[in-house]
């Protein structure tokens, strides 16, 4: 057999960190050990019944066959619905591209725009896979970090500073995985200024726009006027409000000529995400939402014990965190007890082995800050039962207590 070798682009790749941190979880599982998993990043629901129902109809139906690359347009025509109704924004189909997960949209916005030279500033903590899919395409990222004082929000300043002339992208997430921090709508506005006054097209991310708590507020990036509109990309998709995720379903909205674009590039490489699919995706954007607003409920009471367990953290462990807005994330900051006995007088120097020795001594498995750019800090996803979470919150306070 040659050897092999491969391309730079797929040689300087590392594997997706919280898939890998929670295929760690797994193998430990595999040999029968109680893991208390918050490693993954998706609902622990299953899809609702009536979506299900309508993958099936959709079978009987005979949508078994290839669709148009960029997805069948009746879904093309509810996403659209879907802007009008939540946030009154007008879209035609023509600005609307259906991918195989929100992933894959932004995988294929990247790749129709960037190249070597060009800059995409990203703020950080950022999602695992946005610096890995830019640097596929040889252009560079440019990371802003955001503090937890500020609640980990990226300021119109700090992205004025970070323009420059080669500046092609914004990645911006609201609400943000890995930190839960929800954007009021000013501090938005004063983003969508500095990129209206540079010229700036802006990545949009909002996968997690139905799950907001309390107190918190969500607003499209598109949603400031038409000048802000046109330099807009939204990115979404079924995963995280409908507990979708395996079903592989997200969506762009942006200018028709970077649609058209796009749309080239993935009837080269996938064709169409998966017909079955668009026709359950169709069903959840068109059918009731009250399961929409009973899983983010739930979302929310286990948001509120989370936090109501590690208020009492700062004190005692000097552990320190941002409280979430939205998505399902607790993304706290455990310095404090680097060089400190852990359980069994272990101590440990970095986020990532803290998550290791969590892992090994207590049997919990969380994902290192390091993966998202944020050294010292780890992060809890709470898309898991009441139950799990309380006992793994204790089990988290024993390993901090040394037991
Ligand atoms: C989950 C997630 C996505 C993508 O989800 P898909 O399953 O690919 O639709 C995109 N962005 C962020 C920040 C996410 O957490």
């Amino acid at each position: 057999m040659p050897a092999l070798t491969f391309s730079p682009a797929v040689r300087s790749l590392k594997p997706s960190a919280t898939l890998a941190a929670a295929a760690k979880a797994k193998e430990l599982k595999s040999k029968g050990v109680n893991v208390l998993d918050f490693t993954l990043g998706e609902p622990d629901f299953n899809t609702p019944e009536h979506i299900r129902k309508a993958a099936w109809n959709a079978m009987e139906a005979g949508h078994t066959h290839y669709t148009p690359s960029g997805g069948i347009m009746e879904l093309k025509q509810a996403v659209c619905r879907l802007y009008q109704r939540d946030y009154g924004l007008t879209y035609k189909p023509s600005q609307v591209l259906i991918s195989n997960g929100a992933k894959h949209s932004i995988h294929n916005i990247i790749a129709a725009l960037c190249g070597p030279g060009d800059e995409v500033i990203i703020p950080t903590p950022y999602w695992v896979s946005y610096g890995a899919l830019v640097e596929l395409t040889g252009a560079t990222v440019v990371l802003v970090d955001t503090t937890e004082a500020s609640g980990f929000i990226l300021s119109a300043e700090q992205l004025e500073r970070a323009i420059t002339p080669r500046t092609k992208l914004l990645l911006l997430n609201n609400p943000s995985n890995p930190t839960g921090a929800a954007y009021t709508p000013a501090q938005l506005e004063a983003l969508a200024k500095v990129a209206v006054k540079h010229n700036l097209l802006v990545l949009s991310d909002e996968i997690y726009e139905k799950l907001i708590y309390t107190g918190s507020q969500f607003r499209s990036f598109a949603s400031f006027g038409p000048e802000v509109a046109a330099l807009t990309i939204l990115v979404s998709g079924v995963s995280k409000a409908y507990a979708m995720t395996g079903w592989r379903i997200g969506w762009t909205i942006g200018p028709v000529e970077l649609i058209k674009a796009m749309d080239n590039l993935q009837s080269q490489e996938t064709s169409n995400p998966c017909s079955i699919s668009q026709y359950a995706a169709l069903a959840a954007l068109d059918g009731p939402q009250d399961s929409v607003e009973e899983m983010r409920v739930e979302f929310e009471e286990r948001r509120n014990y989370v936090m109501d367990r590690m208020r009492p953290w700062r004190q005692k462990y000097g552990v320190t965190f941002a409280e979430p807005g939205g998505a399902f994330y607790a993304f706290f900051n455990v310095a404090a007890l680097f060089g400190k006995p852990l359980a069994g007088g272990v101590t440990v120097s970095n986020a990532t082995d803290f998550c290791t020795a969590l892992l090994e001594k207590n049997h919990v498995a969380l994902v290192t800050g390091d993966a998202f750019g944020a050294p010292g800090y780890v992060r809890l996803s709470f898309a898991t039962s009441l139950d799990i979470l309380q006992a793994g919150l204790g089990a988290i306070e024993d390993f901090m207590s040394g037991k």
